[in-house]
């Protein structure tokens, strides 16, 4: 039992769920506490927990007292966050700031210039910015942020395009699924039989969090920073009542413009670090191409490679601007908790959990 404790920080949401099904017989990490609201606290997570997934909660989770989300009280050097956008900020900084690693879902710190945020597969270079946080902060801990649930699928089908052809502007148009709003989320009667053209904040995140994901890492030591790539990116972001699954028509236009056959073969060719390393949640494919007419469909699509791919198809010109294609990935797998455990996965590879938490994986792993 050497491996790493983790903590999870909003462990009863939806998120929380994710992470739990994740982690709970990972062959690095184990799930050591579990941490919610007032509401939680001292009762079992079973008891807790409105649990949402079609399988059992692990026994022994079941039977976990969930503690507050205190640093005092959570002792994990690796700590999971899925706490809500109001209380995650300065919750973060705390943990980091006591010697946690904190791997986030939330979205207060992403944009910020000493927080990396990290698709592995797209700019794992960027995880550097963690030591400009510990030298700025003057602790060990630090955070490392995932996308938003929408951005990180967006991201990661625009990334094989940047890097090959480079991108000049980005229309996409979401309709997102309502495990994206959390538990209980949307009210019933406010999404059954409609479309809701809103969701707070999202359309902000869409056109933004790309440009991080798909800058450049300059400077060096204390004063790396990202330039943020230069595309303009517009978005509209709109509810359905999908259960899981967020899905997205895009528009592109490229500086050069390539064949369509160069675009399907740069998705189809796709691989980055998780790939390489064999890390235990990366997907074998992180885009999977789909040629028939009428894919990818939220229902049949979305669990490719375990939630953890962004499934495109119908790539066909555009009359606006060069291309579009259908777009959809797991909101709460790749969108959000698995991007977290693949991030932490990432760490370990690299060995940046700190000397101390990477001896004792290491006698974990060999033992
Ligand atoms: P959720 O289902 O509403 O769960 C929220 C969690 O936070 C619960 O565990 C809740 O505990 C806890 N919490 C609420 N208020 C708290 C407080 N004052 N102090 C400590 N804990 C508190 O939300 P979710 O969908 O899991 O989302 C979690 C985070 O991930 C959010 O920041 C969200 O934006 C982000 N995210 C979500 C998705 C998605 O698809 N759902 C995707 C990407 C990112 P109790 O049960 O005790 O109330």
């Amino acid at each position: 039992m050497n491996k790493i404790p983790v903590a999870i920080l909003g462990a009863t949401g939806l998120v929380g769920q994710r992470l739990i099904t994740l982690l709970h017989s990972h062959a690095w990490f184990e799930i050591a506490e579990l941490a919610a609201s007032d509401n939680s606290v001292g009762k079992k997570y079973g008891e807790a927990a409105k649990w949402q997934l079609p399988f059992e909660i692990p026994e022994h989770i079941y039977e976990m007292n969930v503690l507050p989300c205190d640093p005092a009280r959570v002792q994990a050097p690796l700590v999971f966050s899925a706490l809500p956008t109001d209380i995650a900020g300065e919750l973060e900084i705390a943990f980091a700031k006591r010697g946690a690693i904190v791997s986030s879902n939330a979205s207060p710190h992403r944009m910020d210039a000493d927080v990396p945020l990290v698709i592995p597969e797209v700019n794992a270079e960027h995880l550097a910015l963690a030591e400009v946080f510990k030298q700025k902060n003057a602790c060990e801990g630090y955070i490392l942020c995932n996308g938003n649930c929408t951005t990180i699928h967006l991201a990661l089908g625009l990334a094989p395009l940047h890097k090959r052809f480079g991108l000049k502007k980005v229309l996409v148009t979401s309709m997102q699924a309502l495990s994206g709003a959390g538990y209980p989320g949307v009210p019933s009667l406010d999404i059954i039989d409609n479309v809701v053209p809103y969701i707070g904040g999202e359309e902000e995140k869409v056109e933004t969090e790309p440009l991080k994901f798909l800058g450049t890492l300059k400077g060096n030591a204390g004063n790396r920073k990202i330039e943020y790539a230069d595309i303009r990116i517009s978005a509209s972001c709109n509810r359905v009542a999908t259960r899981d699954g967020h899905f997205e028509t895009v528009s592109v236009e490229f500086i050069d413009k390539p064949s369509a056959g160069d675009i399907i073969a740069a998705f189809d060719e796709f691989r980055g670090l998780p790939q390489e390393l064999n890390l235990p949640l990366a997907p074998k494919r992180p885009i999977v191409y789909r040629r028939e007419k009428d894919r990818p469909q939220v229902k049949l699509d979305r669990d490719a490679e375990k939630g953890m791919a962004t499934i495109i198809g119908r790539l066909r010109e555009c009359q606006v601007l060069d291309y579009k294609f259908a777009l959809l990935g797991h909101n709460t797998l790749r969108g959000a908790a698995g991007a977290t455990v693949l991030n932490a996965e990432l760490l370990y590879a690299k060995g940046m959990l700190g000397e101390g938490v990477m001896e004792r994986g290491r006698e974990g792993v060999k033992g």
